[in-house]
């Protein structure tokens, strides 16, 4: 399995919604980050993708 946020293979999810994953790695990282880290941002983008991965490639109407 792959995670849908750094992409990277993992061996437990941590995250399972539907079809879309999110590693241990990540939700540490997700859950740990703030405005002032200088990765805030890479990751609010890795978030959206998921998000839209999540939702289909239509997105929401
Ligand atoms: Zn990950």
């Amino acid at each position: 399995m792959v995670c849908d946020l750094c992409t990277k293979a993992y061996d437990s999810v941590a995250i399972k919604i539907n079809n879309a994953h999110i590693c241990r790695e990540c939700e540490e990282k997700i859950i740990a980050i703030t405005v002032w880290d200088p990765d805030y941002q890479m990751w609010i983008n890795r978030i959206k993708r998921f998000w839209q991965h999540l939702l289909g490639e239509k997105g929401y109407a």
